[in-house]
Order: C-alpha cells, then structure tokens, then sequence
C-alpha cells in the first residue's frame, strides 16, 4: 500500500535492521527499543489491524506465532519469559495502521499497561 512505511520496510524501500523474512513475514528491529530485545514481526500483505482479520487469515496469525516462538529461542529470551503485543486503533496506542506485533524481552515487565 502506498506511503505505509511497514509495506516500505517489507519491500526494502525503506532499510531495516532484518532479523527474519520469508514469503509471507518480516521481522526487524524497532528503532525506539523499549526493551533489550524489541523486534516487530509484520505480514508483508497490508491488513490495517486486527479489527480487519478475519477466517482468511488464521493461517497467517498462526505462523506469525510460531515465527514469534522461533524468535524468543533464537534471541535467548525465551526461558526469563517474554512479551507480545499488538496495539489495535487510537484507545491501544496503535501508531502505524499496519498490523505488527511487538516481541519484547530482555527485561521485566510490569502489569497493568500504562
Ligand atoms: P505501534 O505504536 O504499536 O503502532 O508500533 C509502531 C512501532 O513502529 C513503534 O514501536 C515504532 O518505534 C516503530 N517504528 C516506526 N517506524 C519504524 C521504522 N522505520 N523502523 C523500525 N521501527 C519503526
Ligand atoms: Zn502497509
């Protein structure tokens, strides 16, 4: 989609710091960590966020989190435990209407969210 800076990232328009790709995901560094460890992990199709998933896309949000698990392993931060969100429209916090998902570790976080 045009001037959406995660489908920029997805087809290297715009760089990355790449920790993961294949057909249908990209995964890469925030560039304002919160954490040690702060990787957004992205479907390189263009869907607004998780108010527009639907049936067609459980097999996409499936991977996502396989991918997820396969990255905590591989970052080391599996085992102390870790964090994933996704923040859905203004009320979430959601600043880049494409949906992401944060893996975040390294630390320990805090309940309730801010
Ligand atoms: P959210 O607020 O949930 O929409 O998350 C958007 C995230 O994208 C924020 O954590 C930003 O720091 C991150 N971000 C924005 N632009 C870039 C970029 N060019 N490269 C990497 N991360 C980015
Ligand atoms: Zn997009």
């Amino acid at each position: 989609m045009k001037d959406c800076i995660f489908c920029k990232i997805a087809s290297k328009e715009i760089p990355s710091s790449i920790v993961y790709e294949d057909d249908r995901i990209i995964a890469f560094k925030d560039i304002e960590p919160q954490a040690p460890v702060h990787i957004l992990i992205v479907p390189k199709e263009h869907i607004k966020s998780a108010n527009e998933l639907d049936e067609t896309n459980i097999e996409l949000i499936d991977h996502i989190f396989l991918i997820i698990r396969k990255l905590a392993e591989d970052l080391g931060i599996n085992e102390d435990g870790y964090r994933v969100v996704n923040n859905c429209g203004e009320y979430g916090g959601q600043s880049v209407s494409h949906i992401h998902f944060h893996l975040l570790g390294g630390r320990k976080f805090s309940w309730p969210p801010g």
